[in-house]
């Protein structure tokens, strides 16, 4: 993408009213801006990451089974009328009405509508584990959104729904869940602990919260030091075995939130020196919720016995407009963003120190076509900008190589690579920059691993 012909309002000045690092570099890289109170527009820079985020989710929810599929973000409040929750749920809803007069909703959540679904096509429990999610935007009413799209009014949310016949089944699709979970954030970069959430009147162990520790975060938490260093499961994990001992692994250490915290237990547990006491973002929760909805809703299947049985259900969700900051929270300087490779915008940028100059110009154009053809995804800086402006500029938008090409280096038949997260530059041949570039980012893609 030439930046010349790109849509990329970045803004010079710090805005006053974002509190949060995150916040303040989203709005100043030119990644989102707020139409009203918690409503955010995805500007194009913004939107690159989201998808991206998207992308990486979608692939691992259906590596773990996961059948992807799209509900409406409108509902009807009967489907909410029969579950119980159209009261409970309270101001948090966004309610309206159709010109009928006919109770609307905007979804906040979509356990209602699944259940819809599956109890209007499946009969038996051969067409069980099934596990269907949706990547959709929700609305909750927040009392206070703030933090950017880190508390927003309107976001993004993957939510996936496991239907099975009984608990030790139930068992099995949450695993699945909790371990893709695990890879999906490795894979962007994050450390993602699961840690262990209330689960509400069923009870039992099946509720985490997956935590990336920020200083920003709105939770207090607390862990095992060692949860910090755990082995990911790998790009080869079969989800039709026994994932126990993946899971085991990753419960067995003490890690919980500040509404789950039994500080006698943390204390036992936890030897003094490996205590962790932090605060974190909960980017995404897996629970098992058991027939509560199933029964009130009547989704029930035939058992090998010929009786009805009401299925067995969990809900997995991981939202994606709170990602793009927790990910800006844990990588930044002072200088900007520094995005991992595998949720870059763009995977690089050319930097034309000298646009308008024949030699700096061609060797720019050349290159950039150069690295179109070898599948990297590049950003080419061919303003008419200073050089001063355009290594600012990349370094608040975080993409993590910088191709510098100037006068002098044309001459001379060389270009430079600039690491932006660790700031080391290299001076190589012009005529090298794609295969080297090549070098460096293929493993940081995270794709395979
Ligand atoms: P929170 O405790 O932060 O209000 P929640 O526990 O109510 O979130 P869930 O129902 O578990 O949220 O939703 C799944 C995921 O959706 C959360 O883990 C979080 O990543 C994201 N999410 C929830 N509410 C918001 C929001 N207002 N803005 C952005 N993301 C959100
Ligand atoms: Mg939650």
């Amino acid at each position: 993408m030439r930046l010349s012909r790109y849509f990329l309002p970045v803004l010079k000045e710090v805005p006053k009213d974002a509190e949060i690092v995150s916040h303040r570099l989203m709005l100043r890289a030119g990644m989102i801006r707020q139409q009203a109170s918690g409503l955010y527009a995805w500007l194009p820079l913004g939107y690159k990451v989201l998808r991206k985020i998207q992308n990486i989710i979608e692939e691992e929810q259906d590596r773990a089974g996961a059948i992807e599929m799209l509900m409406p973000t409108i509902q009807s409040a009967d489907l909410w009328r029969e579950s119980g929750r159209y009261d409970a749920y309270g101001k948090e809803m966004l309610r309206m009405k159709d010109r009928h007069d006919r109770d609307m909703l905007f979804g906040p959540t979509n356990e209602e509508v699944i259940t819809d679904i599956f109890r209007a096509s499946v009969r038996s429990y051969k067409q069980l584990p099934l596990n269907l999610y949706h990547v959709q935007w929700k609305f909750r009413d927040e009392i206070r959104p703030r933090f950017g799209t880190m508390r927003s009014r309107e976001f993004l949310m993957k939510d996936a729904y496991s239907f099975d016949m009984n608990k030790e089944e139930a068992r099995r699709s949450y695993y699945k869940m909790f371990v893709s979970y695990l890879r999906t954030y490795h894979r962007m970069g994050l450390t993602a602990i699961p840690m262990k959430a209330e689960t509400g009147p069923i009870g039992g162990d099946l509720s985490h919260e997956f935590i990336v520790l920020a200083d920003t975060g709105e939770s207090g938490v607390f862990c095992h030091a060692d949860m910090l260093e755990k082995t990911i499961p790998a790009f080869d994990v079969d989800y039709d075995g026994d994932l126990s001992p993946i899971v085991d692994d990753w419960t067995s250490l003490y890690a919980a939130t500040e509404d789950m915290i039994d500080m006698e237990e943390f204390e036992r547990e936890v030897p003094e020196d490996r205590r962790v006491a932090a605060r974190g973002i909960e980017v995404g929760q897996v629970f098992y919720f058991g027939t509560k909805y199933s029964e009130s809703m009547n989704a029930t299947v035939t058992g090998p016995d010929g009786k009805e049985v009401a299925v067995h259900c969990g809900s997995y969700g991981i939202g994606l407009t709170r990602i793009v900051p927790a990910l800006i929270e844990a990588f930044h300087d002072e200088n900007g963003i520094i995005w991992p490779v595998s949720v870059a915008p763009f995977e690089a940028v050319i930097l034309n120190l000298k646009s308008g100059q024949e030699a700096c110009d061609s060797a720019c154009d050349s290159l950039y076509e150069q690295l179109r053809n070898a599948g990297i995804d590049a950003l080419y800086d061919d303003t008419g900008e200073g050089a001063g402006a355009k290594f600012s500029t990349a370094d608040l938008i975080g993409i993590p190589y910088q191709l510098i090409i100037g006068p002098r280096g044309v001459k001379s038949g060389e270009a430079e690579i600039k690491h932006r997260a660790s700031g080391e530059r290299e001076t190589i041949a012009l005529d090298q920059v794609v295969t080297r570039l090549k070098e460096l980012i293929e493993p940081e893609r995270r794709d395979k691993i």
